[in-house]
């Protein structure tokens, strides 16, 4: 009720940081956090390092010492959406069916949808976000240890917006009225809990994500900025469709800042025509392009955020020139990744070969209702 009146959004921020420390020493609480790929470019301004300085090792380090239990990457959950977005976005295709598809990763986005333009939502990806189907997984992996965690698991994500809070809240999210993900906490929240904890920050040592949820690939990574999901979907679907690997695609217009872009691939013979924009003024231009006939698209991703997730409200403040060289950061980590695509993740095969079976429409899909 507080956080209705509260014109700054600061009480909630405070309430969110306060859960949090109420559950890493709460006794009963098994508390793990996973970090989104945008907070690991941006969090080190924070701290005087550069922006797209990769501080994803560090960041490990200091959310242990802060107590939580372990450790994950929501890049994990980005290769079960581009898995579960490519199967969807081919199978629309085949059927030239409800196409352009919109990718479904910003809630600010959906919810744009679902408040000005509920005749698209069928056109919206059925796919839960990254942190949604990370979580579900989460959730899922904790109830089937409980005899022997005998704890409460709960799930803090660390994201670059406060939109991720109220997508966490939403009653889609909510299973056996618990939602999936307990706690959000913004890129900036987060910087305010190291400082709360007297860490050093800068000085910290590098450790790896926990396993066995801690591997992403570098397809997952670059979901952080604009042009990404696409990307990475795409890479996707080359490889499932062809014998080939797409090596050309971050050349064919789909990264960097323009405020639309647009790509033609071929994949079989078949054009596959993206666009991709950023900022929902943008959005807006783009769909009436849309409506009116005079463009058409087979794939559209669409973040919210000037740059994508690395431009979020809730990052260290950045001006456009800061938002270039945090993406460079992403694409950078994907460059040095060992795991290029989302079915090489390893983790990926054995999800969908264990606790996904049978359950990964179930734990991995949403559906949007007309509000
Ligand atoms: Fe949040 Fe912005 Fe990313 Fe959308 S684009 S998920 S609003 S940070």
């Amino acid at each position: 009720q507080c956080a209705a009146v509260c014109p700054t959004g600061a009480i909630t921020i405070k309430q969110d940081i306060d859960r949090v420390w109420d559950a890493i020493f709460d006794p009963t609480k098994h508390v793990v956090v996973q970090i989104a790929p945008a907070v690991r470019v941006a969090i080190g301004e924070e701290f005087g390092l550069k922006a797209g300085d990769n501080v994803i090792g560090k960041l490990v380090t200091a959310l242990k010492r802060i107590g939580f239990d372990e450790v994950f990457d929501t890049t994990l959950g980005a290769d079960l959406t581009v898995m579960e977005e490519a199967n969807e976005f081919l199978e629309r295709f085949e059927k030239s069916e409800n196409l352009p598809l919109f990718t479904s990763c910003c809630p600010a986005w959906v919810r744009y949808v679902e408040m000005n333009k509920p005749e698209l939502l069928p056109h919206i990806s059925s796919c839960k976000s990254p942190m949604e189907m990370f979580a579900a997984v989460l959730k899922e992996h904790y109830k089937s240890i409980q005899d022997t965690l005998k704890k409460e698991a709960i799930v803090v994500a660390i994201m670059p917006c406060t939109a991720k809070k109220y997508e966490a809240a939403r009653e889609e999210f909510l299973r056996d009225n618990v939602p999936d993900v307990d706690y959000v906490i913004t890129t900036q929240e987060l910087s305010t809990m190291i400082k709360q904890s007297g860490l050093i920050f800068r000085e910290l040592e590098n450790n790896a994500t926990d396993m066995p949820f801690g591997m992403g690939s570098g397809a997952g990574v670059i979901f952080g900025a604009t042009g990404g999901v696409a990307e990475a979907v795409i890479r996707r679907c080359y490889s499932k469709k062809t014998s080939a690997t797409l090596k050309d695609l971050e050349f064919c217009g789909v990264r960097g800042m323009s405020a639309l872009k647009e790509a033609t691939v071929l994949i079989n013979n078949h054009e596959i025509k993206i666009a991709v924009v950023h900022g929902l003024h943008n959005a807006q231009l783009l769909l009436e392009e849309i409506e009116s006939g005079n463009v058409q698209y087979d794939l559209v991703e669409v973040m919210a955020c000037p740059g994508g997730c690395i431009g979020g409200a809730g990052q260290p403040f950045g001006l456009a020139n800061k938002k270039v060289k945090r993406a460079d950061g992403l694409y950078s980590a994907d460059r040095l990744s060992q795991v290029k695509s989302s079915e090489e993740n390893p983790m990926v095969l054995s999800l969908y070969d264990g606790l996904l079976k049978d359950k990964a429409h179930s734990l991995l899909h949403v559906n949007y209702t007309d509000r």
